[in-house]
């Protein structure tokens, strides 16, 4: 998507480790319009789908999972937590994951009143790069026995693992924009056509 390609280079931050900081407009100030055009995209990638129900992870997805909701007829949007909470009680489903940008494993958690065999979902996310957080989300919708329509990333890194093992696992995943390289010396960053 046209668009996100430009605000990336624009506005991103290549940083060592392989993180790109677009704290501008998705992970910490956020561009609505921009999100808005985000979700509408989705919505188009996922139009021939009966979604009825948006998931995503705390907390930069939950923006872009919202703008996306209206674009998909207003389907409830649920966003798994990552850790205990207060106001999380109840049954639950839990999945481990190692975080990309923090290093440590974490659990997600995810209320079984807000996942059951009648959903049929997209799942949406900021970033995709070597795709445990989104393993994550298949072992919680496995174990819920919902089905995953597809999955919808803002930013998916492509030279790392994730894309490539989950396009060969045969899931339908939708990325509005493909990072082909990154530099961080240059800050030059290239896209998949
Ligand atoms: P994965 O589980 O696919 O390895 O990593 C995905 C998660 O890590 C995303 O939900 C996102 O929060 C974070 N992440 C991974 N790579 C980046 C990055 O380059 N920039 C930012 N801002 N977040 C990232």
């Amino acid at each position: 998507m046209e668009e996100l390609r430009q605000r990336i280079l624009s506005e991103g931050q290549v940083r060592p480790g392989d993180v790109l900081k677009v704290d501008s407009f998705l992970n910490h100030q956020i561009d609505p319009v921009l999100l808005d055009h985000l979700g509408a995209e989705f919505a188009r990638l996922f139009s021939d789908r009966p979604v009825n129900k948006i998931l995503t992870i705390e907390a930069s997805g939950i923006a872009l999972a919202i703008a996306a909701a209206p674009h998909f007829g207003n389907v409830p949007v649920v966003f798994a937590k990552k850790g205990e909470s207060v106001n999380l009680d109840g049954d639950k489903y839990r999945a481990r994951v190692h975080s990309y940008t923090h290093g440590n494993d974490y659990d997600l958690l995810l209320s079984k009143r807000f996942l059951g065999e009648d959903d049929h979902v997209v799942i949406i996310d900021d970033f995709l790069a070597n795709g445990n957080a989104l393993e994550g989300m298949i072992e919680i919708c496995s174990a819920a026995g919902a089905t995953i329509e597809g999955f919808g990333i803002a930013i998916e890194k492509g030279h790392q693992v994730g894309g490539k093992r989950l396009r060969e696992e045969g899931w339908n995943l939708q990325s509005l924009a493909i990072i082909e390289s990154m530099d961080p010396d240059t800050g030059e960053v290239t896209f998949r056509d």
